[in-house]
């Protein structure tokens, strides 16, 4: 190629900036890396320092749905990504994300919430979604270590879990392996612009990073970062608390989800109990409160916990939107993407939101509308 042609055809290929490192910009880096593109995450700390390395890593399309809509659809057309992403990032990093089909249990105490949870779920039936009402026997059956109290649950067969903090390594690992560039301690300050366009990100220090397309992709902090569509709806954090326990033996095999706990096991007998929704700004501690209920409403779903070491216990701050739909595609400031708000389901939403960014960087079709999830969509209110 002559020279000439050569140079302009290198200025004109994409060059895409990612501000944060957490899974969706971990996530966004290795889809474009494995489609060639140049790109350069800049993360302020170490990529997966926040949410997502937190999370209790359940993908919970169908649990965590309740009506039929973008979202659901979104869940259910990233869970579908995950086998062949995950046998793709073991293979290309090394690292086992501890992926599993563990299925999901939602289960009530006393038959009057158990026909609530049914009736709350019906939806998924109609549309063709697999969903099975357990009896108290056969709840039993299928986790003999659940409390005898249980009236019953539904089982979500498809609904799958993985490690987060080996997620973010795979990815990490892999994206590099593909070319992306991860810049740790890196601040970014805003987005720079010329002529209403996005040419890139202004650090801290000064300096600009350079690139045709910037994605916003910075967590609870994405609203923080200064940027020409300032109208945008705003993002922001919603704690969670988690306590992991131990014991010799693992007691579940799915993830459970009761009313005021969910508990997901780990292979190697570590099991988490989650979640709290606490919307008190950036702060992360852990508190006496919060890790009473939370022990409380785990010991009576499972008995034996009782026994359980209690190994550790950490905060983090999910992603929050007020109407909880995350902020996914092009902006109204053309070469700016947003990949942010994914709130409780990030994790679970990491795959398909990766295609849909590098789609767009690539000016091809999403896979699907991304009306819904516009930046450009009316704010609704501040949280
Ligand atoms: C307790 C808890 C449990 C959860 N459980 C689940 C679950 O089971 N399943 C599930 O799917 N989801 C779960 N989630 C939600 C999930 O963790 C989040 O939706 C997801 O991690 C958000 O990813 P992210 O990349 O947008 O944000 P983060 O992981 O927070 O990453 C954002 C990154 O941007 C960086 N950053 C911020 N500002 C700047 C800046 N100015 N310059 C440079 N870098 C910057 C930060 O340092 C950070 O590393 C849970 C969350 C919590 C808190």
């Amino acid at each position: 190629m002559p020279g000439g042609k050569k140079a302009r055809a290198s200025r004109e290929a994409p060059q895409v900036v990612i501000v944060g490192g957490g899974v969706m910009g971990c996530a966004a880096a290795h889809e474009l890396g494995r489609r060639g593109l140049a790109v350069t995450v800049l993360e302020r700390s170490v990529p997966g320092a926040e949410a997502s390395s937190a999370a209790a890593g359940i993908l919970g399309a169908q649990v965590e749905s309740h009506n039929p809509g973008p979202l659901t659809e979104l869940g259910l057309r990233s869970l579908e990504l995950y086998p062949a992403l995950v046998k793709e990032l073991e293979r290309a990093s090394g690292v086992s994300v501890g992926y599993r089909r563990s299925g999901v249990l939602k289960v009530a105490y006393g038959a009057p919430a158990l026909s609530q949870l049914a009736r709350e779920s019906a939806w998924q039936a109609r549309a063709g979604l697999p969903l099975a009402k357990l009896t108290r026997r056969a709840l039993r059956e299928r986790e003999p270590a659940l409390s005898p109290e249980l009236a019953g649950g539904l089982w979500f067969e498809r609904d799958a879990t993985l490690d987060p903090r080996s997620l973010l390594v795979a990815l990490r690992v892999a994206a590099a392996r593909a070319g992306a560039e991860f810049r740790s301690g890196s601040f970014v300050k805003r987005v720079a612009e010329r002529g209403g366009r996005a040419i890139g990100v202004e650090l801290d220090d000064g300096s600009v990073v350079r690139g045709t397309h910037v994605v916003l992709a910075a967590g609870s902090w994405t609203s923080l970062v200064a940027r020409p569509d300032s109208a945008a709806p705003r993002v922001v954090p919603a704690r969670g608390q988690i306590v992991e326990l131990k014991t010799n033996v693992p007691l579940l095999s799915s993830v459970v989800f009761g009313p005021d706990c969910y508990v997901v096991p780990r292979a190697d007998g570590r099991l988490l109990v989650g979640s709290t929704l606490e919307f008190v700004g950036f702060r992360r501690e852990v508190t006496a409160g919060a890790v009473a209920k939370l022990l409380a409403a785990a010991i009576r779903l499972v008995p034996a916990l009782n026994e359980a070491e209690l190994s550790a216990s950490w905060s983090s701050v999910r992603p929050y939107t007020q109407d909880e739909l995350p902020l996914l595609g092009p902006s109204a400031t053309p070469g700016l993407l947003w990949m942010s708000g994914h709130y409780r389901n990030g994790i679970l939403l990491a795959p398909i939101s990766a295609k849909i960014v590098a789609d767009c960087v690539q000016g091809r079709k999403p896979p699907l509308a991304l009306g819904p999830f516009s930046p450009d969509r009316r704010a609704t209110g501040s949280a």
